[in-house]
């Protein structure tokens, strides 16, 4: 079977974020078929622990029948109907409300997408929209930090601060520009050199995700709220990663005590269930909204509020909280973190770790070159699943395991990455 697939997997499917030749070469390295907690089960029989709640999304672990459950009933009664002008859906009202619940702050009017791609671009367009209401239209830029991810739709990618995914094209969205990472004097020095009057969000994720997991430093989120406040500039947190349980809080920006104007979600929205994202906004840009628009807000995607998705949704959400699994995020974050220390005392090549809830790093040191990858093809073999970072001279291993792990689960993914990391050791 396994060859009969590959076969057709080579000739038909173009893979995202892909190696290509190494595909057409090597064939794929794993063709799933099932997956139950944390682990997942290829054709061949092969077991692994999916390190990476498989794209930081699968929050409540593989398997979970309740949400098919979820999809299938809402499935049966109401597939799919429009949300466009006045018309709605229950599913999509409860979660709306749900999520202006359990958000930060004041956020509380959802714009349903389906994916963090599309959630960014949402927020980016919407918050031009939004000072071309206030009568201030020369507010179009967007700054980002320099390592960020933000996705892979036109804005999105031009938000994106590494370089190697906006130099895979050769025209990006005009207005966007970049700060120096994790630094609010760099974010300040960029906005009076821009023009504040020019400059319409900024936009951060509370924990950087691919570009490496960089936690941010005391005091920094508090001051760049500070300073966007100060020149009436937009503040949009990209929790499409951390949201949902993942940093041991529902929410990443809960950590700093801080709000902003509009925040991205996706992911563990559903645990990867159902394709879904959204934006949420402010009461009081909500209110704006509601107050200034005279024409019809010109920008809605056919699956946005899709009754199947946020049935799941609600659903994914509802397990989250009944099984404490932020608080078990928190917890079993910590003795990941544990593991990761104990891993630096007994391997050279490791030069850093770090974690907050159930994400965090292992960073290597080496003047011969870059490891992390080789570190992730040991794992693979030896049944854990992670993740290599390698931009800009990285060399990073990432992890965000599903928030239902147990103690005795992360022992089993501390001990496969330190006999990885020494199997590579030996060799350099
Ligand atoms: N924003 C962040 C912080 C992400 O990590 C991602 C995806 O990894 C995205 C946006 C894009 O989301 P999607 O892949 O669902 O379009």
């Amino acid at each position: 079977l396994y060859q009969e697939l590959a076969e057709l997997d080579k000739n038909h499917f173009l893979h995202p974020t892909s190696p290509i030749q190494q595909q057409q070469e090597q064939g794929p390295a794993f063709i799933f078929k099932k997956g139950e907690g944390v682990y997942l089960e290829d054709i061949k029989g092969n077991r692994v622990i999916d390190g990476m709640s498989s794209l930081w999304n699968v929050n409540v672990g593989h398997g979970r029948t309740e949400l098919g459950q979820a999809a299938m009933e809402q499935m049966s009664q109401l597939a799919f109907s429009s949300c466009f002008a006045t018309f709605s859906n229950e599913p999509a009202i409860r979660l709306a409300a749900k999520i202006a619940d359990i958000a930060p702050g004041d956020l509380s009017a959802t714009f349903f997408t389906s994916g963090g791609s599309e959630a960014n671009d949402t927020a980016y367009k919407l918050a031009r929209h939004y000072w071309i209401l206030k009568g201030q239209p020369s507010k179009k830029k967007i700054i980002s930090r320099k390592k960020s991810y933000h996705g892979v739709a036109m804005g999105a990618t031009s938000a994106t601060g590494l370089k190697p995914f906006r130099d895979f094209t050769n025209s990006l969205a005009p207005d966007f520009y970049y700060t120096e990472n994790l630094s609010a004097e760099a974010l300040r020095e960029t906005i009076e050199a821009e023009g504040p009057e020019t400059i319409a969000a900024f936009v951060a994720e509370p924990i950087q995700g691919a570009g490496g997991v960089h936690i941010a430093p005391e005091g920094y989120f508090q001051e760049v709220r500070k300073i966007c406040s100060e020149f009436d500039i937009l503040f949009i947190t990209d929790e499409v990663i951390t949201g949902f349980g993942r940093t041991g809080k529902m929410f990443g920006m809960e950590h700093y005590g801080v709000a902003p104007d509009m925040m991205c979600f996706a992911k563990g929205v559903t645990s990867g269930y159902a394709q879904l994202g959204g934006v949420v906004f402010s009461k009081a840009m909500f209110e704006d909204f509601k107050e200034l628009s005279a024409g019809t807000l010109l920008h809605g995607y056919t699956y946005s509020g899709h009754p199947m998705a946020c049935a799941v949704g609600l659903k994914n959400i509802e397990i989250i909280e009944n099984e404490n699994l932020i608080e078990n995020s928190g917890k079993m974050g910590e003795e990941m973190l544990k593991g990761f220390k104990w891993i630096q005392g007994e391997r050279e090549l490791v030069s850093e770790v770090r974690a907050l809830g159930l994400i965090g790093a292992v960073e290597l040191k080496s003047d011969k070159g870059q490891f992390a990858p080789a570190v992730v093809a040991e794992a693979a073999k030896r049944g854990l699943i992670c993740r290599s970072v390698i931009f800009d001279g990285m060399d990073i291993l990432v992890f965000a395991p599903p928030l239902t792990i147990n103690k005795q689960e992360i022992n089993s993914l501390v001990e496969i990455l330190h006999d990885s990391i020494f199997a590579v050791e030996q060799r350099i």
